[in-house]
């Protein structure tokens, strides 16, 4: 069966490149029923980071990104944090050893940074120094405890070729493979390690990941091959690109918007709704369809999908996919998901948010567009003569003015405060002046909002704002 993994290193946020890792990971698994697998790739002690891990699960949580295994979940391939592997790695890398495959190198860093003295400048990194360390020296070495680190021993002559599903065939020359540490000084092994023995012992098929590990799974490919171990298939994945004011393309961060899951939600996006964007960046279903539920994706994602050309992302164009989500929403969970962000909480207005979701929830793309679009129940409404001049219903200030005068005892003299009866109030004055419907609720609505545009009609903000602030608004108005 396909066995993926999201392997984050725990850094306290999650940027959507990694989020759309998770999710191609996951719905690479699942659409061949296979599994999915978290492992949290904590052996950088030194970029710990306090809770963020717990920031990994809330992520996938909300994001609706499962795991069959992992940390919190179990399986029978753990522990699935690798600080909690630790001894696990050494052996194999001992195994490497015996097998010529590796060696132990005992420079210090400073040594170990020193260009290769009579080297090719092409051959990258370590100069290889302790590559041919005569047996007695370095278990003489070992012996005395002087610190050491594991290197991987690579041959610089020819090059190395693999597949990959999305970029087909990779050659790199050899030359530029440097002995890379496998076991550093503190017995924790790098990520260039433990990638290799994580995903062999967690039975991993197919390897999900960035694409600026392209260039090192030559390196992999040659430590699989030393334990005589079956090579995964691997699915790099494009960067994600951004767009700035200029139209400079270059890798996203946070010039150019929120680039974390937390922070797009915390601007408002619904987590569907980035995920469904997120799906369609670097993977196409081949045709026009773009609005996807996580179930769909389940079923019909493909890595024939995937494309390698770097994706843009387009703020535009996820926060109009959110308006679709918002508007899909059941009026109940639109109120729920929309209340934190109106800013009502603890306000007099909080307890008619029933009244006000109902208006929202067709006109916000993004639900911090909220509190701008309801600022006017709550501040002092700006009246100009020329707001209520309007073309359309033949307005003019003159008009406003007499249906101002008109209106309000009409409206006073309502028993029920409520839209049908503060509607049937405007229809009548239409009707008997011989205009439309519209003259007269263009003056209410500037009269009772000081704006020309407002979520719900005039009566519907009148019901909202109660008897006593309308009437008082009117009144201002009428001046
Ligand atoms: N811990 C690595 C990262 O966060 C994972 C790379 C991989 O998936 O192999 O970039």
């Amino acid at each position: 069966t396909v066995r993926t993994r999201f392997a984050p290193s725990p850094t306290g946020f999650m940027h959507v490149g990694n989020l759309r890792t998770a999710l191609y990971a996951f719905l690479l698994a699942r659409s061949q029923n296979g599994k999915f697998i978290l492992r949290i790739e904590d052996t950088d002690q030194a970029r710990y980071v306090e809770g963020a891990v717990d920031v990994i699960y809330k992520t996938l949580e909300s994001a609706g990104i499962t795991h069959d295994e992992g940390p919190d979940v179990g399986g029978d391939f753990g522990p699935y944090i690798q600080s909690e592997r630790k001894k696990l790695y050494l052996p194999y890398a001992e195994e490497l050893v015996k097998k010529g495959a590796a060696y132990y190198c005992f420079c210090d860093k400073q040594e170990a940074a020193d260009p290769a003295p009579e080297g090719d400048p092409a051959v990258s990194g370590y100069d290889g120094r302790c590559r041919n360390l005569d047996p007695e020296t370095v278990a003489a070495n070992l012996a005395a405890g002087k610190p050491y680190v594991i290197r991987q021993k690579i041959d610089k002559d020819g090059v190395s070729t693999y597949h990959d599903a999305v970029y087909g065939e990779i050659t790199i020359e050899n030359k530029v493979l440097d002995d890379q540490i496998l076991i550093k000084r503190d017995g924790m092994p790098t990520y260039n390690f433990a990638n290799v023995i994580d995903d062999h012992t967690m039975g991993i098929t197919h390897v999900v990941r960035g694409c600026e590990y392209l260039s090192s799974t030559p390196k992999y490919n040659l430590l699989y091959r030393a334990f005589g171990w079956e090579v995964p298939e691997y699915v790099h994945l494009p960067l994600i690109m951004g767009r700035d004011a200029e139209g400079n393309v270059s890798k996203l961060s946070k010039r150019h918007g929120s680039v974390s899951f937390e922070g797009l939600v915390a601007e408002g996006y619904l987590p569907a709704a980035v995920i469904n964007y997120i799906a369609l960046l670097g993977w196409s279903p081949k045709n026009d369809r773009e609005i996807f539920s996580l179930a769909e994706l389940e079923q019909i994602f493909n890595v024939n999908g995937l494309n390698k050309s770097a994706a843009v992302f387009d703020y535009d164009k996820l926060t109009w996919m959110n308006g679709e989500y918002i508007k899909a929403l059941s009026p109940e969970a639109f109120a729920a998901l929309a209340f934190p962000f109106s800013k009502l909480a603890g306000t007099a207005l909080e307890e008619k948010w029933p009244l006000i979701a109902p208006l929202l929830q067709q006109r916000v793309e993004k639900l911090t567009d909220i509190p701008e679009k309801i600022g006017f129940l709550s501040e002092q409404p700006d009246y100009s003569a020329e707001l209520f001049r309007n073309k359309k219903s033949k307005a003019t200030p003159e008009t406003a003015k007499a249906a101002l005068e008109a209106l309000i005892p009409e409206f006073e003299a309502l028993e029920a405060w409520d839209v049908e009866s503060l509607n049937a109030v405007m229809t009548r004055y239409a009707e008997a002046q011989g205009v439309k419907i519209g003259q007269p609720m263009w003056a209410i609505r500037i009269g009772v909002s000081g704006l020309a545009v407002t979520p719900g009609g005039p009566s519907e903000i009148m019901t909202i704002l109660g008897r006593e602030e309308s009437l008082r608004r009117l009144q201002l108005a009428r001046q």
